[in-house]
């Protein structure tokens, strides 16, 4: 497990990752003199999105990449044999979020099932 990180750690984390972000918009030519409140709310809108939208592709990541070579069918509870992957679109309010998932095939139920969607470590 990786060290839990305190609280003003994770505010400073957040704070340097807003600062680049908005410096990246400054250099991509926002000129922030004439901006006007409806701009800077713009701004956290776009900016909150973004970031909800990477924790989701990184926890998607780590969630649908825990399938192992074998697998119990969850009907049977036979050896499921691993069949190839789906890629799909999660549709979030915070944008489409790219998920790939282990496919498996059950022989005894010739049935077709993705571990991912059973809750991670189940
Ligand atoms: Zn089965």
């Amino acid at each position: 497990m990786a060290k839990r990180i305190t609280k003003e750690e994770r505010d400073q984390r957040i704070k340097e990752l807003v600062a680049a972000m908005l410096a990246e918009e400054a250099a991509r030519g926002a000129d922030s003199s004439c901006e006007t409140i409806d701009d800077i709310e713009q701004a956290m809108i776009r900016i909150s999105n973004a970031v909800a939208r990477e924790v989701g592709i990184q926890k998607l990541e780590q969630h649908t990449s825990q399938a192992s070579d074998a697998c119990a069918c969850p009907q049977c509870g036979e050896a499921a044999i691993y069949a190839g992957r789906r890629s799909r679109e999660l549709i979030s309010s915070r944008g489409n979020v790219p998920v790939s998932e282990a496919k498996y095939r059950c022989p005894a139920c010739r049935r077709d099932f993705f571990p991912s969607d059973s809750p991670a470590g189940s």
